[in-house]
């Protein structure tokens, strides 16, 4: 199965993909944590995209399409995968259904995960992940300590583009050349949109029924 997951920063796009693409047994494709390895790992594209990155705005095109490209190559998406934060440009959009249909591949489906944008910021702000575990969660409703991840011990961290000016340039990003994919997507007949408010739990039910 090959899917795709669109929605703005903060939708749940990276906590309902670990959970998808687990239940397939498909590749879990996030750009963004993708990104953030190669930042980790101070390589020539990380350090490259780190400037985008820290600004909230979109690493360029050429970049994204490279690192993808040599994803498809491996054997690890040849049962399926899942996009999480890709594409997220019409240019990607249109460069990925090329090589998809050179490897002979199509896209199954594209959920579209819809929040409000108040909420979204809301969200982003309260968010920390664990170094260890890469878990992701919120601080708002939550009681423990906003230092340590419940599930392993590890250290929870705030993402450095989940400051509130970076958060807002984000929005802005998505707004103008993210948000057009929804059409794209749409003509092709693929989208479905799902409802990103409430649980963990009922967003994941709610996707589970239009795959
Ligand atoms: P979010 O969806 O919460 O903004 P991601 O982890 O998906 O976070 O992305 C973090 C950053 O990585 C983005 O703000 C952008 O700079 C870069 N990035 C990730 N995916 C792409 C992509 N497909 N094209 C361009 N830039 C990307
Ligand atoms: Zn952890």
């Amino acid at each position: 199965m090959r899917l795709v997951l669109l929605g703005a920063p903060g939708a749940g796009k990276g906590t309902q993909a670990k959970r998808i693409a687990s239940k397939y047994n498909i590749a879990h494709i996030s750009t963004g944590d993708l990104l953030r390895d190669e930042v980790k790992k101070n390589t020539q594209l990380g350090i490259r995209a780190n400037e985008y990155m820290e600004q909230g705005t979109l690493v360029p095109d050429e970049l994204i399409i490279e690192m993808i490209k040599r994803i498809l190559e491996n054997d690890s998406s040849k049962t399926g995968f899942l996009m999480d934060g890709f594409p997220r440009t019409l240019n990607q959009a249109e460069k990925f259904d090329k090589m998809l249909k050179g490897l002979g591949l199509s896209i199954d489906k594209v959920i579209n995960l819809h929040v409000d944008e108040e909420k979204l910021v809301k969200r982003l702000a309260a968010r920390r992940v664990c170094q260890s575990c890469n878990k992701i969660f919120s601080l708002a409703n939550y009681d423990g300590s906003p230092e340590i991840c419940p599930y392993c011990g590890g250290k929870l961290y705030k993402r450095k583009d989940d400051q509130e000016d970076v958060i807002k340039q984000r929005l802005k990003v998505y707004e103008k050349q993210t948000k057009p994919l929804i059409d794209y997507y749409k003509k092709n007949g693929l989208l479905d949109d799902v409802d990103g408010d409430g649980s963990e739990d009922k967003v994941m039910e709610r996707i589970l029924s239009v795959i």
